[in-house]
């Protein structure tokens, strides 16, 4: 099964987010964007790919260990930026670092559990708001992000997210997420 590790932020964060992004929509090319769904906003801190079943009481049991040994933190959904002309998305701010840390966590913990994990890259909290096929340039996107500054929340748990593939065909289709354990931080 296809899996991450996520930080999901709470519903009024949210909420606050999907008003910024309705405006967002109101710019021009906006429809020619693949929006994804307030649904599954959310930070990946790890993403692990497929992972056989076999491996996936390990991998639990280090996600559980890493988030234990990092504490509650503050965070906010803040700022926001463009990937290339591919991806717009929305920052964090806050305790990046023990965010930074925390991922750091579950990508080692996920290889010591045997799951194969790409080169390791510089963490960049972000939660991505739509993506871009077309030659539609994304500054404008970017832009219209720059002042936002969420409520911040106290980030308490990591979750396990699958990820189940869009439906072949059908265009315009998303991945479902589900959200498979959660773990508490610190205690
Ligand atoms: P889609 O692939 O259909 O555009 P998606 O990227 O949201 O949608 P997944 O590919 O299942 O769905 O990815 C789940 C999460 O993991 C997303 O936040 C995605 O950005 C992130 N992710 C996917 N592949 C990688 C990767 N190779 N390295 C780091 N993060 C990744
Ligand atoms: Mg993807």
């Amino acid at each position: 099964m296809r899996l991450f590790a996520a930080i999901l932020p709470p519903a009024p964060a949210i909420a606050e987010l999907a008003d910024e992004v309705a405006q967002l929509k109101e710019l021009p090319g906006a429809d020619r964007l693949r929006w994804t769904g307030p649904d599954g906003w959310h930070f990946t801190l790890a993403f692990f790919g497929e992972v056989p079943v076999e491996v996936l009481p390990e991998l639990e049991e280090r996600l559980a260990r890493a988030a234990h040994r990092h504490p509650p933190y503050e965070l906010r959904i803040a700022d926001g930026g463009r990937f290339d002309d591919r991806v717009v998305w929305a920052g964090a701010e806050g305790d990046r670092e023990t965010m930074r840390k925390l991922a750091d966590s579950a990508e080692a913990g996920a290889r010591r559990a045997g799951v194969p994990m790409a080169d390791h890259r510089p963490y960049h909290p972000h939660l991505t708001l739509a993506r871009n096929r077309t030659d539609l340039g994304l500054a404008p996107f970017a832009a219209g992000l720059s002042h936002f500054e969420g409520t911040p929340w106290t980030v308490g748990e990591l979750a396990l997210v699958r990820s189940h593939p869009p439906v072949a065909g059908v265009a315009g289709n998303q991945p479902r997420y589900e959200s498979v354990a959660t773990w508490p931080l610190g205690h």
